[in-house]
């Protein structure tokens, strides 16, 4: 496993690749089986993969917790070696900003869900996102359903700016309890973690409700509301239930999903399931 901190160093590795695919697979690192699960269905479809591992400065908006992210640079290494990965990038800010001015912007899709109360978060993803395709020349790029307004602001800016590489989606790995796997998880005290959990109960609580004939967004909206409010520790940032392109519709149709973050104490976690 060949793994570099330099644009100039990953270029050559690339070089030696001449035509042959490759996959990418960007992270902050803190890896989990979440993002374990990404190199393994990157190494499906290609015989080269490159992870990259880079705690992006520019996608934290201030008093967010940059500093704090958890770095486990050589865990995540042996991790990799033994997924058989072939290449990792694990750039600095310096290497990734020096002298940078460019950036890449989506206001539609940036201003919904997450991006309202992270107004500058969606344009650090693009931008990042957008460096890490063309210092690697990846012809595949695989992204978890997790983050899945990550996902579908992604594969906008490779339609809208004809970006030669194909988005792969990959499905959410949870915990036994159903918490979605996260590297912020590992903020969450016990008792947190376990009222976490009701977050994917919430949601698929509202699987059950469409199945019994409730198909109003709205009323969906309070059935989750009134679920998180029975967790003391747990506060809604927001719910929406919108189309599968993030669309707003008002009763569920085939495709749509429901969307969530929620803070868990000090920890702002997010989740989404596909409602019907
Ligand atoms: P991150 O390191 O949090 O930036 O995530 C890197 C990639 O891993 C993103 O495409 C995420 O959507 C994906 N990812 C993170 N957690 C999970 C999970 N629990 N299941 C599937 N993919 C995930």
């Amino acid at each position: 496993m060949k793994v570099c901190s330099k644009i100039e160093e990953i270029k050559d590795v690339r070089a030696e690749l001449g035509n042959k695919d490759l996959a990418l697979v960007p992270t902050m690192g803190a890896l989990h089986e979440g993002h374990l699960s990404l190199v393994r269905k990157a190494k499906s479809i290609c015989e080269n993969v490159c992870v990259s591992i880079f705690v992006n400065p520019t996608q934290f908006g201030e008093g967010e917790d940059y500093s704090s992210y958890p770095r486990t640079l050589d865990q995540d290494l042996k991790l990799l070696e033994s997924e058989g990965v072939s290449l990792v990038f694990t750039p600095t800010p310096q290497i990734m900003y020096l002298n940078h001015q460019t950036y890449i912007q989506n206001p539609d899709l940036s201003s919904i869900l997450c991006g309202l109360s992270r107004p500058t978060h969606f344009t650090g993803v693009l931008t990042v996102v957008a460096k890490l395709f063309n210092i690697t020349q990846a012809t595949h790029a695989v992204f978890g359903e997790k983050d899945y307004q990550q996902l579908k602001i992604i594969e906008k800016m490779v339609t809208d700016l004809n970006m030669p590489v194909k988005i792969i989606p990959s499905p959410i790995i949870r915990e036994p309890s159903g918490l979605a796997k996260s590297s912020r998880n590992s903020y969450l005290t016990d008792k947190e973690k376990e009222e976490a959990s009701y977050i994917y109960k919430s949601l698929l609580l509202l699987q059950d409700k469409i199945k019994e004939g409730i198909v109003g967004v709205k009323d969906l909206f309070l059935i989750f509301q009134n679920e998180i409010l029975k967790h003391p520790l747990m506060q809604l940032d927001y719910l929406s239930i919108l189309d599968k392109d993030l669309g707003e519709i008002s009763e569920v149709k085939p495709d749509c999903r429901a969307l969530t973050a929620v803070k868990v104490g000090k920890t702002r976690l997010i989740d989404n399931i596909k409602l019907c």
